[in-house]
Formats: C-alpha cells, sequence, structure tokens
C-alpha cells in the first residue's frame, strides 16, 4: 500500500484544482516552468518535461511555488484538448491568456491492494477482487498511464469467467459478526488526515512515519470499542480512514527505500535486495495491521491464452 502514484499535472493550485491536464500536452510541446520561468525539469531528468510521473511530481513539489506549462508551442490546443481548454477558460483565464496552464500534484492511483492472482481470486473463498483495490502485480511500483483500462478489460474477464464456472451457492443466514471496531471520533480523525499528506505524500521521511503511526496506533487503542451492529456509516468511513492510514504507514516504514511512488527521503536509494520482495499487510486478530514479506511471485499476464 505504500505505492500510491501522483499526477504530475492537475489544472489549477494545491488548494483548487480542476481536473488533469493530460501528458499528451506535454508531448504536444508543453514546457513544465517554475514561477520564475524557469525550465526546471531539465535539472531532474534527461526528458525534461516528458519525464515519468514519479520524477515529475517530485520536482514540481520540490519546487515550493506555483508551476505551470506553458503551452505556447502547442498547435490547436483548442482543438486537440477541448474539455481542458474549457476548464482552463473557466478557472484560469488570466494564466491560459498569457499561454500558461497553472499545474499542481495529486494522488492518483494506488498500486498496492488486495493480493489477487490473475483472476481475481483472494485468499477467501468466494471472494474476488479486481481494478484499483487488487493488486495483481500488473503496475510494478509505478503504473504507466492509462494501464488501468487495460486492466479493467483483462482482469474483469478472466474473473468473470471463473466466478460464472462456480456452482451456486445456497444462500445462508448471515450470523452477526462479533468483531469489536474502535468508534473514532471527528476531533480524533481530522488531524491525522491533516497530517497525512506532508507524512505519506510525494516526499516520506522515517522519524515523521515513526511517530505518525504511533498517534495512528493510540488513535485505534485508546477509542471506545463497539460491534459492527452499533456502527453507523460515518462511524465505519473513520475508522476505515485511520485503518488505512495506518496500512499504508506499516507498509512505507518497512520498505527501507525508494523506488517507483515510493520515495523516502531517508532511504533514497532503491535497493536490489527488495527487488522481489512484496511487503504485505495482514490482519491480525485484534484487527491491527502487522506487515509480512514475501518473495515476489511471477505471473503469466494471460494463462492458457
Ligand atoms: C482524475 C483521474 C484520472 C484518471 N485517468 C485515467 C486514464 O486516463 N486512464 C486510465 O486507465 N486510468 C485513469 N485513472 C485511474 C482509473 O480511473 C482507476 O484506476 C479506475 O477507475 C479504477 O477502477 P475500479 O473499478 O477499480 O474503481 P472505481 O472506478 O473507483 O470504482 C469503485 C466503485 O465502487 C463503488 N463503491 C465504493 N464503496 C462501495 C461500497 N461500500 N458499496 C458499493 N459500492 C461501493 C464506488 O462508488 C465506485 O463506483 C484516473 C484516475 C483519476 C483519479
Amino acid at each position: 500500500m505504500e505505492m500510491i502514484q501522483f499526477h504530475p499535472t492537475l489544472l489549477g493550485t494545491p488548494t483548487n484544482n480542476y481536473g488533469l491536464i493530460s501528458e499528451a500536452v506535454r508531448g504536444e510541446g508543453g514546457i513544465l516552468k517554475n514561477a520564475q520561468g524557469v525550465r526546471f525539469m531539465d535539472d531532474y531528468h534527461p526528458l525534461g518535461s516528458l519525464a515519468p510521473r514519479d520524477i515529475t511530481s517530485r520536482a514540481i513539489f520540490e519546487q515550493h511555488q506555483q508551476c505551470y506549462i506553458d503551452i505556447r508551442q502547442v498547435r490547436g490546443f483548442k482543438q486537440r484538448f477541448p474539455g481542458i481548454y474549457q476548464q482552463a477558460q473557466r478557472y484560469c483565464s488570466d494564466d491560459y491568456s498569457q499561454g500558461y496552464l497553472p499545474v499542481t500534484v495529486g494522488a492518483h492511483y494506488t498500486m498496492g491492494g488486495i493480493k489477487t492472482d490473475l483472476a481475481g481470486r483472494t485468499n477467501l473463498p468466494h471472494f474476488y477482487c479486481i481494478g484499483e483495490a487488487s493488486n495483481t502485480n500488473f503496475h510494478g511500483a509505478n503504473r504507466l498511464a492509462s494501464n488501468s483500462l487495460l486492466e479493467a478489460i483483462v482482469m474483469g474477464q478472466h474473473c468473470a469467467a471463473v466466478i460464472n464456472q462456480q456452482p451456486s451457492r445456497p444462500l445462508v443466514d448471515p450470523q452477526p459478526s462479533l468483531v469489536q471496531i474502535p468508534k473514532i471520533s471527528e476531533a480524533v480523525l481530522k488531524p491525522l488526515q491533516a497530517e497525512s499528506e506532508a507524512i505519506l505524500g510525494i516526499e516520506r521521511h522515517g522519524a515523521c512515519m515513526t511517530g505518525y503511526l504511533t498517534r495512528l496506533h493510540q488513535a485505534l487503542e485508546q477509542a471506545e470499542h463497539i460491534t459492527l451492529t452499533q456502527l453507523t456509516p460515518t462511524l465505519w468511513q473513520r475508522y476505515v480512514r485511520v485503518k488505512m492510514l495506518e496500512i499504508i504507514c506499516e507498509a512505507a516504514l518497512h520498505r527501507t527505500e525508494s523506488r517507483g511512488a515510493h520515495y523516502r527521503l531517508d532511504k533514497p536509494k532503491m535497493q536490489t535486495a527488495l527487488q522481489q520482495i512484496d511487503i504485505e499487510i495482514v490482519k491480525g486478530e485484534d484487527m491491527h495491521a502487522q506487515h509480512i514479506k514475501r518473495t515476489r511471485e511471477n505471473q503469466t499476464v494471460l494463462p492458457g491464452r
């Protein structure tokens, strides 16, 4: 769950944004510049404004100022990118009239998820998972643009085929679960959420994550525990949010390297020893996350076809 991709170019500012600016805009000649007009991407990657997403997002983040795409060299922008044009006219018309689109980075895709095989089977019988909630190894540590569309088509077909082969089962009366869930208040959730961007965002640091994880554990442990039947949707969502932050933080702490979308200031290098390792989070009996490491399995993308 530490592998969270940030898209480099949302249209707008960190506080107000209005949709994605496709990488095709830079492919057609758009150039990233900071507020001083500097083409900063040339300092980060030989491909400049066409560098991979993780490098571009980090470079924009490290400018600590508003950045822009200079679109003055993009021919026929209005006709080729009508959706972006409309948004820019509507929300950023002053910048657009000068030939610039203001950009900011934003959370975009989670490559981690529930471990499945290539038919979406999990380790629980009759429980399948595909799409962004699943971890199929399709995307590695750094998803390429539009691969989720490919994944939806391939996995959807495989998973449906497997489910359709299963004999139908009689319905059984569900038994109420005895699991107890922490009742998280808004006052506890808000500061944890507010901190999450700085601690689990584009640049992470081991010491900061350690302190943050302690605060997450405290929130979960010190809360009153209630049964599932006592839960409201709001209480469930608050619990799930803290739980997700805990799982992401655990995984990010245990991956003591930087790889793809996961970047640690205190461990900036890739470690070959971790190349073939999946860091997995499993749920203990007390509903607290524990991590395990296991060797990544090679999967055949289209078995038997
Ligand atoms: C701004 C943006 C732009 C993107 N652009 C592209 C792109 O150009 N190309 C590309 O390939 N990918 C793109 N992606 C990624 C792609 O959209 C996602 O990877 C994809 O939608 C994931 O599909 P999914 O079915 O797994 O999840 P989702 O599309 O998120 O679907 C999950 C569904 O489950 C529903 N749901 C949630 N909880 C419950 C519940 N408890 N009960 C019932 N239903 C529930 C939700 O309402 C939702 O409809 C983009 C993502 C973002 C955020």
